[in-house]
Formats: C-alpha cells, structure tokens, sequence
C-alpha cells in the first residue's frame, strides 16, 4: 500500500477526441483511467486542454455571425467558456457512470466554470502564438483578418490559422471554491482549457482574447491546492531527448535542474512537451516532496506506482 495522494491530472487532447461522437468515446476510457486512481483511494482533481473544442465552437459562433447580422461575433473568453461546459458535461457523466459502476454510488462529480485571471502587460498579448481552429486559404485569412479582427499565421505549410495569445495565469478567481469542494472529497472537474481568461478591472474580471496553456493553468493550481502530484497525461509515455532522432533517449527520472538543461538545449518542442516540462518543474520545485510526472493516460495508474512515466522532482 501506498500513501493516499493529493493528485492534480492534467488531460491532453488524446483524452478527448476531435469531434463530438469522438469525445463521447474518449470520456469513456479517461473515466476508467481516473477511476483507477479514485479506486486506488487517491484524491483526484481534473484539468483538462480545450484546443479542439474551443476552435469548433469559436468556428461555429463566427459562421452564426455570417448568418445573422444581429449576432456580433462571440469573445473568446466566451467561447473558452463554453468549451468548459461542453467537456465538463460528458467527463462529469462518464466519470459518474464508471464511479457507479465500481459501487462509488454517492461520489459527486462537479465542473466549475473557472476564470483564471492574466496580467494584461503579459507579453503574450504583444506576441499571440498559439493556432486555433480551422485552416483557412490565404483569401480566408484575409478575410477573417478584416472582418473579425483576428490574426492569423500560416501554420507549418498546412495553410492560415487563427493564433491567440496565450498569458501565464496568476491566479485562479474560484480557488477557495475549488479548495472546499477538493477538501470535501468531490471529484472536481476545473480550470478547463487553462480557464477563462480574464483580467482585473476595479470590480470587474474583463475577459480576455487568449487561450492559457492547461500545462500551466495545472501547475498553479496543484501548488494552491497543496497537492502532493501533478500528473499531465499526453499522448508520449515518456519524455525524451534527441525526441525523433537516432539518439533518442527516454527519461524515466530527472530532477528539475537536469530539466532545466535539457530545456535550455532545446529538446522540448515549443507549444506540446515544452509546456509540460516547465509546468512540471515549476510544481516539483514548489515545495519539497512534490512531484510531477509526463504519462500517457492509460499509464497514469502504472505511473503512480513508479512502474513507467517521467518523473521530475526536486
Ligand atoms: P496534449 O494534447 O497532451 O497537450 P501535445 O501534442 O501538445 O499534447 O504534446 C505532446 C506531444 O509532444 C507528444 O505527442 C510528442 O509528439 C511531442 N513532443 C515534442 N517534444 C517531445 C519530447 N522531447 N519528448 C516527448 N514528446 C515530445
Ligand atoms: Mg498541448
């Protein structure tokens, strides 16, 4: 037996799927994988990405808008909203279905809208980076340019995308909420698609036109919840260096300084393992006895139990 852990899970896309009967699909093996941990008598809290879905609802809103003049096209922050609801929805049913299923007949599973606040002189804003959405023509691009004011950038040769910033989160607006519902032993399901962006006026949380890294959005909230890990479930079991090359190495176990040289030499592709690595470092280096680990989803259970992953600690 192993000690009940505090453990923060971080979805990638795999976990999810691209369309709507895909997601429906996929919620059914990640509610197994989770259940496993829940099962095991860990406490679970859910993060998970949006990529996908926040392009398909950001596409549909923009073509309601070609359609009815009425309807000025949707903010992002709105749009990153509803992506919450939208995937909280079939992972809270799922999860609630296998709970059932293993005799958990009583354990609630609840999604919070969570907005995670940004500093609006994040030079992010001056810099937008992450592509969401459909590929588009040049001309569509120049199009969706003029009339909605995005940006757009071609994308490794496969044509023009939407890019949005994408800020650092500072701090998550419904932590305490969050802390009570963990604290009362609810499966929480939060800080979706890195959470709604917004920034701080007087009063007013002002949503912002960004997508926050769910890596990230993660770390913070792992480290505010005093958790003792930070998994980030991907679609690699482990992380390597040389990743692609003939020298390719597998990690099984790196300690935050010897991340931080493999970050500086370059092996962590920018926007996918990147983001992992330096989320994972910056919750293994939060306090002593934290640990962070990069798995597939269906390895989260092994990887716990010390058998695969890449472990990074302090
Ligand atoms: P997610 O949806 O889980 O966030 P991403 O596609 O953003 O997934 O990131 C995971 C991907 O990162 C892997 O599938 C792999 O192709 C890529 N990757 C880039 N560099 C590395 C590396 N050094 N080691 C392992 N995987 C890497
Ligand atoms: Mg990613």
């Amino acid at each position: 037996m192993y000690k009940r852990k505090r453990i923060v899970i971080a979805l990638g896309g795999n976990a999810l799927g691209n369309t709507l009967p895909e997601q429906m699909l996929a919620v059914k093996t990640t509610a197994k994988a989770l259940c496993d941990l829940i099962e095991d008598g860990h406490q679970v809290v859910v993060v998970h990405g949006n990529g996908p879905q926040v392009g398909m609802i950001n596409n549909a809103m923009a073509a309601l808008s070609r359609e009815d003049s009425n309807q000025p096209n949707t903010p992002l922050s709105v749009c990153v909203a509803m992506s919450q609801a939208y995937i909280g929805y079939d992972l809270q049913n799922a999860l609630r279905e296998e709970l059932r299923k293993r005799g958990f007949v009583r354990t609630p599973v609840v999604t919070v809208v969570t907005q995670v606040r940004v500093d609006p002189d994040d030079p992010a804003f001056q810099n937008p980076s992450k592509p969401i959405g459909h590929f588009m023509s040049k001309e569509e691009a120049e199009h969706a340019e003029k009339t909605y004011g995005y940006i757009t950038k071609e994308d490794a040769g496969r044509g023009y995308r939407r890019v949005v910033a994408s800020p650092k989160p500072v701090e998550i607006v419904e932590q305490d909420a969050i802390n009570s519902l963990v604290d009362a032993n609810k499966i929480v399901i939060c800080c979706g698609g890195g959470g709604i962006p917004v920034t701080l006026q007087g009063d007013h949380l002002k949503g912002a036109s960004a997508v926050i890294d769910k890596d990230f959005a993660s770390s913070l909230l792992a480290k505010e919840l005093g958790a003792d890990m930070l998994i980030i479930l991907t679609a690699v079991e482990k992380v390597a260096i040389n990743f692609g090359k003939e020298n390719e190495e597998w990690l099984s176990d790196l300690t935050v300084e010897e991340a931080q040289k493999y970050v500086n030499e370059g092996h962590f592709a920018a926007g996918s393992m990147l983001p992992k690595v330096q989320a994972a470092m910056d919750f293994a280096s939060s306090g002593s006895g934290r640990t962070a680990m990069i798995t597939l989803l269906e390895k989260a259970r092994d990887g716990i139990q010390g058998k695969t992953g890449t472990l990074i600690h302090l």
